[in-house]
């Protein structure tokens, strides 16, 4: 199937991210989300992040304008009912996924294909809720996504061939690199990484080490680009617990609990770069730990 327009929902840290590489791959893109200052915080985003891509020399001047030109954003879900593609890329809750495929099938064309970028909620279990599991896939992208090279591809039990193959493409055609999982709770990537950042938290609450210490530990001692602690308030804490807890509840393996620490970071609201403050206070000119 040709996809031409893409409609992404949630312009968030990843949403803005998505709508930024289709967009610059040609595709026709339209935003939504429910708040009107994520969607006009994303446009800022995506115009600084292609200002830093044009003066490392990758795009010019000209490719930014275009990008910019070929987005578009609502507040109202229900206009992305026309497009190729619909990629959702909202608060990682599994209702509020659920939510917003209730209420956009009504609106489709039969042939739009549904991805969800979920790091972690069972996409068998999305799909079974719309009516075209056969068209519906896992289509994780990486944070920051104009840099990540990766995208997971996951495949329900019925996602069918020609909707695997579409996406492969799209892949490529993004100039990305697709690795595909098999639809277990979090897939690849966060099935490792996720684990092993939570253990770093336990670190922290154990008394074991500080944040500075933790972080310099995995980042000269493991060879690591960012320690773990940094790493999660970058990712989201509340994105953090949540996989934790669907890897918890999926495999019912007492190794995945979630660190209690972890829950209070997020139950003080300190979700990390996002909100200023998590593992480091971000609201100086310089990070400071927090603890
Ligand atoms: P975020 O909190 O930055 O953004 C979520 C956005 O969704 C917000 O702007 C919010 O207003 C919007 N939203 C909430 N409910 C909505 C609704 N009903 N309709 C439209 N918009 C709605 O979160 P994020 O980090 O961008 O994560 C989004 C998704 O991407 C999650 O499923 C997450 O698991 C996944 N993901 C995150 C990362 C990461 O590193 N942060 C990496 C890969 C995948």
């Amino acid at each position: 199937m040709t996809i031409e327009t893409v409609g992404i929902v949630g312009a968030g840290q990843m949403g803005n991210g998505i709508a930024h590489v289709f967009a610059l791959s040609g595709y026709e893109v339209l935003l939504n989300d429910i708040s009107q200052e994520s969607l006009d915080k994303a446009l800022v985003t995506i115009g600084k992040n292609l200002d830093r891509q044009v003066s490392k020399g990758k795009i010019s001047e000209a490719d930014k304008a275009t990008t910019l030109g070929r987005i578009k954003t609502t507040l109202t879900l229900t206009d992305l009912g026309q497009t190729d593609l619909i990629i959702e890329a909202a608060t990682e809750r599994e209702e509020v996924k659920a939510k917003i495929f209730d209420t956009l099938l009504p609106h489709l064309k039969p042939e739009t294909i549904l991805a969800s970028n979920t790091s972690s909620i069972s996409i068998t279990r999305l799909a079974s809720r719309t009516d075209r599991p056969e068209r519906f896939m896992g289509v994780h992208f990486m944070n920051p996504v104009p840099v990540m090279q990766l995208v997971e591809l996951i495949r329900g039990i019925a996602t069918d061939e020609p909707t695997y193959t579409t996406m492969l493409d799209i892949v490529a055609r993004l100039g990305k690199t697709a690795a595909s999982a098999e639809d277990f709770p979090a897939f690849i990537v966060n099935r490792i990484l996720v684990p092993m950042i939570n253990e770093a938290v336990y670190v922290l609450y154990e008394g074991v080490g500080n944040v500075q210490s933790i972080d310099m530990a995995m980042k000269l001692g493991a060879n690591h680009p960012m320690g773990p602690l940094e790493l999660a308030d970058f990712i989201g804490l509340d994105t953090c617990l949540a996989i934790m807890n669907v890897l918890h509840d999926g495999l019912a393996d007492t190794k995945y609990r979630p660190c209690p620490l972890l829950t209070k970071y997020v139950e003080a609201g300190w979700l990390g770069r996002k909100t200023g403050r998590g593992f480091y206070d971000y609201r100086g000119a310089t990070p400071v730990p927090t603890r």
